[in-house]
């Protein structure tokens, strides 16, 4: 347990505050996504932009700040003390670099990209969503210049979400994932073995798909009493402290994987922020420390949990007992390699493990086009598919298919690459689990899940923000983030699936 000594009284309670108008924040997106009124979106809106506003004042008051300078200057200051200033000291800095005026111009741009990309969508017309992202773009960049940067205007973008990563690292991991998984995609989708995957196209009612979520979620040891288990169009879990870490599957009647995997996804997410040390909560600290780490989290569930075999030997009865007449009769084998089929897609969302980081690739290879003006918003649309058919040998036939598939770029720039980050992190994490924990085979047959999110926890997230990823990564592997287990465990894998 963590204690935290030498805070000044009046700092310690400022600090509170934000972090209460944070968790209000965090609470008030649970309920915009899932369930809260149409009829009200736009009211909602209004409060959540005056809070917004209440919080940007709060972490950018010049008293504030001064408080935090003086006390970083503080020599008896305890490690913690010195890491929740530095936190706060960095939002301070952030954000007071930016004018106000701008910041609020900023969020609005923010909602109406949004709101443009939904029509875009509508209207399957990319051009009604092209001026939108122009301008998040241009003032996104515009806040990279505020914000200052050595090498790549690209760097404090991402390192809004990433701090510790920055452009020439990221071209390295990209360019070494897809030379490893390019050649692997070609020799797997062209195997005479291939798995039957019509099992999960059955119709699977909603409700029972909801009460496999519950049971899978009870498989990794989600602390309902900690949570709350919802449905959403997108999923997501909402970090809003160890005692409060929600969870949103989606629910499609005519394909049971995507809530199979988003409860387990997500469940990892929700896992983590439950095993941070409560001690953290109101500091600052007590979150995941960066989106790469958070999604190593997920994915080490969704993946290296919910794609082992020894899980399905455990919990393929729970498929069986809901849905006999689909499952009752398919050997777990079959189940087993018809869930781990690859099919290049395209869509990310319902990618499998293998062709998924060359979508996240091809955005972040977008992103970097645009800004080196190597293609305008017009050409956006044909760059985007001339990039799927040369890495996965298929051509979107419309632009909803194509780019107008997620929202994300409706916030700015940068947040891909955190997907694909999470995953080789994970697979870094893994590898050394697999070193202490030698049982680790066993304890996942055996349904000891609970040791393996023992150790996370004692390595990971009991640390909350209090360690960062770089940090994190080199006391559990020796190194920095690596590709090479990553593509091993993905060549391993589907090198025997696929008799290759
Ligand atoms: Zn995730």
């Amino acid at each position: 347990m963590t204690t935290i000594q030498r805070l000044d009284a009046a700092l310690a309670a400022h600090i509170e505050k934000v972090e209460h108008y944070k968790q209000v924040q965090t609470l008030l997106a649970w309920d915009a996504r899932t369930g809260a009124p149409r009829k009200g979106a736009s009211y909602a809106a209004r409060a959540k932009a005056t809070l917004a506003g209440e919080l940007f004042k709060l972490q950018t008051d010049a008293d504030f700040g001064s408080r935090l300078e003086e006390a970083a200057q503080q020599e008896d200051l305890d490690e913690l003390s010195k890491r929740i200033i530095a936190e706060h000291w960095k939002t301070y800095k952030r954000w007071s670099a930016i004018p106000i005026e701008e910041y609020q111009a900023f969020v609005q741009q923010q909602g109406l990209a949004n709101a443009a990309w939904l029509e875009a969508r509508a209207a399957n017309d990319f051009s009604i969503f092209a001026p939108h992202l122009k301008q998040i773009f241009d003032a996104s960049l515009k806040f990279a210049g505020y914000w200052g940067y050595e090498q790549h205007a690209y760097d404090p973008l991402v390192q809004q979400f990433d701090p510790d990563l920055d452009k020439v690292t990221l071209d390295r991991i990209f360019s070494e994932l897809k030379s490893a998984l390019i050649p692997l995609i070609r020799r797997v989708t062209s195997s005479a073995k291939q798995p039957d995957t019509s099992i999960f196209n059955h119709p699977f009612p909603l409700e029972q798909q909801r009460q496999l979520g519950i049971e899978l979620l009870q498989a990794i040891r989600y602390d309902f009493d900690a949570g709350q288990f919802g449905a959403t169009v997108h999923p997501f879990s909402s970090a809003i402290n160890p005692y409060d870490a929600r969870l949103a599957a989606k629910f499609v009647e005519n394909d049971v994987r995507v809530s199979l995997w988003s409860a387990l996804h997500e469940g990892g997410h929700s896992l983590y922020t439950q095993n941070i040390d409560p001690n953290l909560i109101h500091t600052g600290l007590g979150i995941f420390t960066s989106y790469g780490i958070h999604e190593s989290q997920s994915i080490f569930f969704e993946k290296f949990i919910g794609r082992h075999k020894g899980f399905w030997e455990n919990n393929y009865f729970i498929l069986q007992k809901i849905k006999p007449e689909t499952f009752g009769s398919v050997s777990l084998d079959d189940f087993y390699f018809a869930l781990n089929a690859v099919k290049p897609t395209f869509n990310r969302f319902e990618a499998d493990e293998l062709t998924y980081n060359l979508h996240l690739i091809i955005r972040y290879e977008l992103e970097q086009a645009i800004i080196a003006g190597e293609v305008d918003y017009e050409g956006l649309p044909e760059a985007w598919n001339d990039k799927y058919e040369e890495y996965l040998g298929i051509r979107p036939p419309t632009h909803l298919e194509g780019i107008l598939q997620d929202g994300h770029w409706s916030a700015g720039f940068g947040l891909f690459p955190s997907y694909t980050l999470g995953f080789v992190y994970a697979a870094q994490i893994h590898k050394v689990i697999r070193r202490e924990l030698p049982d680790y085979d066993h304890l996942i047959e055996s349904d000891h899940i609970e040791t393996i999110t023992g150790w996370l926890t004692t390595h990971i997230h009991q640390f909350g923000k209090s360690r960062s990823a770089d940090e994190l990564i080199k006391s559990i592997t020796g190194k920095s983030i690596d590709t090479a287990p990553l593509i091993h465990y993905l060549t391993d894998k589907y090198e025997q699936l696929y008799e290759l």
